[in-house]
């Protein structure tokens, strides 16, 4: 499903690279990643969103080669085929609690919100425990409930890959919890393979595997 291959990748005017000789997860994949603050992980969902181009190497998400995609091809992919849970939620202020979890039907090209769009919202928001928070705006909401916003929206159009960037970095246990359970629910119901950067070790036992920073970065530092 994921396939990395030679990667190598640098911000312009950073010491900081990445540098992956070859990284695959499997199709339906529960996967954590987890590694120090700084290690790159925020990088590697990025550059598998197709965020973030290579500067050398493949990134491969099921049969699109997503560093060769073409900016158009590229958003169409990220809104049709990748739910993405931001490490800052991502919402806008502007809109309703509803309206930001159907925001991927707003910006995708021949989407649009109908009815069984909206069910599905509330359905999402009821799981999430946040149904009586619909009509309300992002700067209403506790950080544990933007978070949940950010999951359910993420998962709105049913996505074949979820990226999910510390999801349950601003929980309390039980709603790290109820998180956690309901993007792994929705991976194995809908064969989604995720992909989760977590800094919560005792939520690891969960994953189908676990891959860390401090071995996938192979950079030595030397061009
Ligand atoms: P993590 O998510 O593991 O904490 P990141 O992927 O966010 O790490 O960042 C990896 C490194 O790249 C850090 O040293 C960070 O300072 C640097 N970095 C992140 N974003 C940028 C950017 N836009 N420009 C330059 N350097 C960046
Ligand atoms: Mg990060």
């Amino acid at each position: 499903m994921i396939e990395i291959t030679d990667l190598l990748f640098k911000y312009s005017g950073s010491d900081f690279a990445l540098q992956v000789k070859r990284l695959v997860i499997d199709s339906a994949e529960a996967v954590a990643v987890v590694g120090p603050s700084g290690s790159g992980k925020t990088t590697l969902l990025n550059l598998l969103a197709g965020v973030l181009l290579p500067d050398e190497g493949q990134v491969r998400v099921g049969t699109q080669q997503v560093s060769t995609l073409h900016d158009a091809a590229r958003r169409d992919f990220r809104i049709k085929q990748l739910g993405m849970v931001f490490q800052n939620f991502e919402l806008l202020e502007y809109l309703s609690v509803l309206d930001n979890i159907l925001l991927p039907l707003r910006i995708g090209a021949g989407l649009k919100v109908n009815k069984a769009a909206r069910v599905r919202a509330r359905d999402l928001a009821g799981h999430v425990g946040i149904a009586d928070k619909l009509q309300r705006y992002p700067g209403q909401l506790s950080q544990g409930e933007r978070q949940r916003v950010a999951v359910s929206r993420a998962l709105l159009l049913q996505p074949s890959l979820i990226l999910a960037d510390e999801p349950t970095g601003n929980l309390d246990p039980s709603n790290k919890t109820l998180v956690l359970d309901l993007l792994l629910d929705y991976a194995r119901t809908h064969a989604a393979t995720l992909v989760t950067v977590t800094h919560d070790r005792e939520l690891l036992q969960r994953f189908d595997r676990v891959v860390d920073f401090s071995e996938l970065n192979q950079w030595q530092g030397v061009t």
